[in-house]
């Protein structure tokens, strides 16, 4: 049977150049095709979804769009034999909310591919406090592990960015995990709350945008990089030998102003990492890690609500480094 109530939907359009973000009534008949149509409980705001939602990024190329990258719900019905109605299912990557309608909408439809059952251990709202960033930040700890380092190591790990989506997560990932965490943050008042995540050692975000040497002290294990740029090649150059950092993030910049010193003298893995295309059985891993390696509770204290019609706004704050944390968006609010 097909559904046919009327939803609630975020809908980017462009005119004159401009993009605009309306809350709209949208049925299912408007949807873009697809095998899955999921009740969407919970979506969240990650850094592409600001670039998206004001236009900035250049990152969404047809309109009319439902932006969101990601979403967790419940089938409600499936033309694939993988999925049943009532199925629990988490979406992240894949293009959508850039260049298939997502998750800022109470209804979906979307390719069974893309789709990884929840797991067991968490609910559709946790599910988005991890959201494409906290995914992003697991397969950065993993592909960390993978390159040889260990919590044990006698050197800490430094996560760039730590008061965003990403870094917040990664910083509560490895400290659960018993690595030491160094944070680098440009918000010396977010110390206390990033201490509360479990980092133990603090470093201004200008210290790290400083200009370096090709090579200067070694003092991190590894790096989970959310930043780039300057940061990035100074995270590099200060890295262990046989260390790695794990990078996925361009919020100071796409340049990498560095040297195969590195690479060559002190065997630096430069692991980069992306959540948009990676595999199923990896995903599913990482879904299965992220269940058991992450406190709940520090989840919960990490994340804040918030309804379709703040998204515009929060969309412009992210960009702006002022949102902290995870923050899930309720399309049922
Ligand atoms: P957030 O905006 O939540 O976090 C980014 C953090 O970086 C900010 O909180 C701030 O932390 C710091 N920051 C912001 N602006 C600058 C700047 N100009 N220079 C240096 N640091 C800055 O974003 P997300 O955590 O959602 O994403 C972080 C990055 O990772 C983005 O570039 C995003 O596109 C990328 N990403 C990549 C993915 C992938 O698959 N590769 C998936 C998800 C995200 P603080 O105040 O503590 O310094």
């Amino acid at each position: 049977m097909t559904e046919t109530a009327m939803f609630k939907a975020l809908l980017l359009n462009q005119r004159d150049g401009q993009t605009l973000a309306d809350l709209v009534t949208l049925t299912t008949a408007d949807l873009p095709p697809g095998e899955v149509l999921v009740a969407v409980e919970y979506s969240s705001l990650n850094y592409k979804d600001g670039l998206a939602v004001t236009g900035k990024g250049k990152i969404v190329r047809q309109f009319p769009l439902v932006p969101g990258i990601d979403l967790a719900g419940t089938v409600l019905e499936s033309a694939a034999p993988a999925y049943q109605p009532g199925d629990r299912v988490v979406l992240t990557g894949w293009g959508v909310g850039e260049r298939y309608w997502g998750g800022y909408a109470q209804r979906a439809r979307v390719r069974a591919d893309w789709l990884t059952p929840l797991p067991e251990k968490l609910d559709s709202r946790r599910a988005m406090a991890i959201g494409t960033a906290g995914f992003t930040a697991m397969l950065c700890v993993l592909a960390l592990e993978q390159a040889g380092v260990k919590p044990d190591a006698d050197k800490p790990v430094l996560v760039t960015g730590a008061s965003g989506g990403v870094g917040s997560v990664a910083v509560a990932l490895l400290a659960h995990l018993g690595y030491r965490v160094t944070v680098a943050t440009g918000r010396s008042e977010n110390e206390s709350y990033l201490g509360d995540l479990g980092a133990t050692g603090f470093i201004h975000r200008d210290i790290m945008n400083q200009p370096c040497r090709p090579l200067e002290g070694q003092i991190w294990a590894g790096v989970v990089d959310t930043v780039g740029g300057r940061v990035l090649a100074r995270a590099l150059a200060e890295t262990d030998y046989g260390g790695a950092v794990a990078a996925c993030g361009l919020a100071g910049g796409i340049d990498l102003p560095t040297t195969v010193m590195p690479f060559i003298l002190r065997g630096v893995k430069l692991l980069g990492v992306d959540s948009v295309l990676c595999p199923s059985e990896p995903r599913r891993a990482a879904w299965a890690r992220l269940a058991c390696d992450l406190s709940m509770a520090v989840l919960d204290r990490i994340t804040e609500i918030a309804p379709l019609a703040e998204v515009p706004r929060l969309a412009e704050a992210i960009l702006a480094g002022q949102v902290r944390g995870r923050m899930v968006i309720d399309p049922n609010a």
